[in-house]
């Protein structure tokens, strides 16, 4: 098997490049390096810096390199960015996923996972989010993210691609063994922010909101470990390059934890009890998104190894350590 992983230098996709070259795959990241780093791409997968809307290009590599599986992970993510940018956010993630789509379609690539969002669903009013829940995302982000789900069901059904789209709830933690993480200059996620205060990267954080309708008043949401996470994507690729049935999946864990919590854990891991400032709600932020993991357990089999807050927050506190002591350039 050969795959071609879009955004391998960023944080999601180097967990990806470095599971699958674990599993003795062939893997080629291509990423144009705009957030990602060289650094995190493994050693043993070939990094080609460029763009995933170059068709002739990616035409050229999946030829040249006998690519059968892209996994999409490259694209912009900060949600607030794409509000006051969105027409970045729909080039970045509609209209370039679009040009690699069709690369895969005129390729016969067999199969194609694509990294979607708990964010297609907006600010949804139930406890636990199935896949069926209306899609009414509440930012220009997450409605580039829909809309390349929309272009590859509709993919599938003319041109018969094989595909799966997986939504991430909260993304958290770092490789176990300490070889990728998650490493943006301009942090926005809480874990990631917790964890930069705890090892004197920021020297206090805020908290957003402490007047919503959760039990402690601050949001909910469904921390889910990032190599859990990737075992649902290898899964995902066997289960279609064995035949299985194309599918749009949650991956989270099913149940939640308030920030508070997840400050706490990061102070009582850390034993270092960082600033922090209760703040006014941040914009856009829905009070608790927690996935209805089901299909992806019955689809694929997958079993999460990292259910454990205080797993999750010792490995991203690892991470946050290297990156403290210049592990990647910043
Ligand atoms: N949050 C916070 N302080 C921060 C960053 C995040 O209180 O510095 C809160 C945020 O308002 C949300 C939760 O933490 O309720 C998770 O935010 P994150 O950006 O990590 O993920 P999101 O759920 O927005 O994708």
């Amino acid at each position: 098997m050969a795959i071609l992983v879009t955004g391998g230098a960023g944080y999601v996709g180097s967990h990806m490049a470095h599971a699958l070259v674990d599993r003795g795959e062939k893997v080629v990241v291509l990423d144009d390096l705009s957030t990602g780093h060289r650094e995190l791409v493994p050693e043993a997968a070939k990094l080609v810096q460029g763009d995933i809307a170059d068709t002739k290009m990616v035409t050229k590599l999946i030829t040249e390199e006998g690519i059968n599986a892209i996994a999409h992970f490259a694209g912009s993510i900060v949600v607030s960015d794409s509000v006051s940018d969105p027409l970045t956010y729909y080039d970045n993630n509609t209209v370039k996923s679009r040009a690699l789509i069709a690369a895969a379609v005129e390729a016969k690539i067999e199969a194609f996972l694509f990294s979607s969002t708990a964010a297609v669903y907006g600010e949804p009013g139930v406890d636990l989010l199935d896949e069926e829940q209306n899609l009414q995302p509440v930012s220009p982000y997450g409605w580039s993210k829909l809309m390349t789900e929309v272009m590859l069901r509709d993919s599938a059904r003319a041109y018969g691609l094989k595909y799966a789209a997986l939504r991430y709830f909260n993304v958290a933690g770092a490789d176990p063994q300490g070889r990728t993480g998650e490493t943006r200059e301009h942090a926005t996620h809480l874990i990631e922010i917790a964890a930069q205060a705890a090892t004197g990267r920021r020297n206090r954080m805020q908290i957003f909101g402490t007047d919503y309708p959760t039990p402690d008043g601050t949001c909910l949401r469904d921390y889910i470990h990032v190599t859990d996470l990737i075992d649902a994507h290898v899964k995902a690729l066997m289960h279609l390059l064995n035949g299985g049935d194309n599918f749009v999946a949650n991956c989270g864990y099913g149940h939640g934890f308030s920030v508070l919590e997840v400050v706490d854990a990061i102070k009582r891991v850390s034993g270092v009890d960082f600033r922090v400032d209760l703040a006014e709600r941040r914009p856009g932020d829905p009070p608790a998104l927690v996935a209805d993991n089901a299909r992806v357990r019955d689809i694929l089999g997958w079993e999460p190894k990292y259910d454990d807050l205080d797993t999750i927050v010792k490995h991203a506190l690892a991470w946050e350590d290297q990156l403290v002591k210049g592990r990647v350039k910043l």
